[in-house]
């Protein structure tokens, strides 16, 4: 079995994998997070001689056309290719706060081509990145890796997104995270303040961020475009993600239009507290 902090590490990006059950010998799907070298140690748990699931399908990722081609343990792994998580809801389920149409097309057409463009570019990079999970391909990567910095960055920071957001209404942050915010912002209304502003002051395109920073503290920051705060070669600040928005106009401009304040206050008003005090506790140090 994966051991349960890997499976659920809310800070990295899983995904839908197939990886065997030991005991059964039966293909069985989890949600999960392995690294290469932690499904080679559980493949090789499985049974010699077992059909395993090409590494495609796990841990960074994989495309479901090569999950359902098992090679042989021992043979060369073929490249780790990345996925969408399944949204957790349907694309009405935020309404009337952020509207299907936008949901479907950030989803199924931004975030989607993200991934797409993300595995045509490790593909061009001759292995030079094969085994990383986008984590630490985030961590690695340079400014220059341009195609990798843009959707490594782009599918890194949708799927926190969509993890984030909860039909029916936002939660309050509670105990440890709770007090955490309030002894670094003031209080929490000047934490939301801080957050809203970051998003609101961000030119152009990017993502306002709740971060545990490198001292291990909490801290506000934005980003342009893609990028993302666990970029340490690129990030002005770097840190463990806890909350992201994204304040593309692509986000909100079709219910919005250029209200992006009026979006700013839609999004805080569907955060799930409980994932970011997750992301709190078990996010990775910067
Ligand atoms: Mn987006």
């Amino acid at each position: 079995m994966i051991p349960q902090s890997e499976a659920i590490v809310l800070n990295d990006v899983p995904c839908t994998s197939i990886v065997p059950n030991a005991n059964t010998l039966r293909w069985k799907t989890h949600l999960c997070l392995m690294k290469k070298r932690t499904f080679l140690k559980l493949a090789s748990t499985a049974g010699a001689g077992l059909l395993i699931a090409p590494l495609a399908s796990c841990g960074t990722g994989g495309q479901s056309s090569q999950a359902d081609r098992p090679v042989v343990k021992g043979m060369k792994p073929k490249p780790f290719l990345f996925e969408q998580e399944p949204l957790g809801f349907g694309f009405d389920a935020l309404e009337p706060a952020i509207d299907a149409a936008t949901m479907e097309i950030h989803f199924g057409k931004h975030h989607a081509g993200y991934v797409n463009k993300l595995n045509k570019a490790l593909g061009a990079a001759d292995g030079a990145f094969d085994g990383l999970s986008l984590t630490e391909l985030l961590q690695t990567i340079k400014p220059e890796d341009t195609a990798l910095r843009n959707n490594g960055g782009g599918h890194y920071n949708h799927t926190l997104y969509w993890r984030t957001l909860q039909p029916g209404g936002a939660t309050e942050p509670e105990g440890e995270l709770k007090a955490e915010l309030e002894a670094t912002f003031g209080s929490l209304e000047a934490f939301k303040a801080a957050f809203a502003s970051a998003g609101a002051k961000r030119f152009g395109s990017g993502w306002a961020w709740l971060i545990r920073n490198g001292q291990g503290q909490l801290e506000v920051m934005s980003t342009p475009n893609q990028d993302n705060p666990l970029m340490t070669n690129i990030a002005e600040t770097s840190g463990s993600p806890l909350l992201g928005m994204d304040v593309w106009e692509h986000a909100y401009y079709l219910n919005y239009q250029n209200r992006r304040t009026a979006y700013i206050d839609a999004f805080m008003s569907l955060v799930n507290w409980d994932v970011v005090a997750a992301n709190a506790v078990q996010g990775q140090p910067a």
